[in-house]
């Protein structure tokens, strides 16, 4: 499996925020700010399958914009889009805060909508998504595993320590997760408590991301992985 990483870091940094396009075909999260660069670097009219971990702004608020790019490439497919509960109501009123109303009559025309929930696995073209709701303050906040091919990765998506996290993990080959912070707390996951995470599962490979300006520091005490934006990782 092949993962461009679009970006790795949390908001509060100038590098790109978390989101991966896997397989040249599917995007996962569209963070504010990312849009620009998923344009300009990737090629989007490739994209087939979009997931939306959580509706916090840095996963979720540039998907108007890759919804208006399909729109204006009329040579891409309707595209499916596995999200929490509700992605399609809440784009229809960000439409409306931000006075793009156009969009409204395209939504169903390029977007079908797939609710994520826990356990629920989802199969096409010879992927297989599993969904794992995540604790994540407590919002509707999914990890993914994607598996293709035999090779299953992982994507913590945000997440403190919660079972589903060792779930996903014991069934990666490689995991991708959420390293923001320096102590524990119901939101993100620590940097130690990933790096206990990545010797309890030595047969995954780690990539810490949505990193933080404090745990980017906490990283170097570790021998965590952290992949930079723009990085290609080959799984
Ligand atoms: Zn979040």
């Amino acid at each position: 499996m092949k993962i461009d990483v679009v970006g790795s870091m949390c908001t509060w940094v100038l590098d790109l925020s978390t989101s991966y396009i896997i397989n040249d075909e599917f995007l996962f999260d569209a963070p504010q700010g990312s849009f620009k660069t998923l344009m300009n670097v990737y090629d989007l009219t490739k994209i087939k399958y979009i997931i939306v971990s959580h509706f916090h702004s840095d996963h979720f608020m540039d998907l108007h914009l890759v919804l208006e790019y399909i729109k204006n490439h009329s040579e891409i497919p309707k595209i499916k889009v596995i999200a929490p509960k509700g992605c399609r109501e809440r784009l229809l009123t960000l439409f409306d805060l931000i006075e793009i109303g156009y969009l409204r009559e395209e939504i169903d025309k390029k977007f079908e909508f797939i609710d994520a929930e826990n356990n629920k696995i989802i199969k096409f073209d010879g992927y297989k998504i599993k969904c794992f709701k995540m604790t994540h303050l407590n919002l509707d906040s999914y990890g993914f595993l994607i598996e293709k091919d035999g090779v299953a990765v992982g994507f913590s998506g945000d997440t403190a320590m919660c079972n589903n996290v060792r779930k996903i993990i014991s069934k990666s080959k490689a995991i991708f997760i959420d390293s923001s912070n320096v102590e524990p707390n119901n939101k993100h996951l620590s940097v130690k408590e990933v790096a206990a995470l990545s010797d309890e599962f030595p047969s995954c490979k780690f990539y810490a991301v949505h990193l933080s300006p404090y745990s980017i520091k906490e990283l170097k005490n570790t021998s965590l992985y952290h992949p930079k934006q723009g990085e290609v990782v080959i799984v």
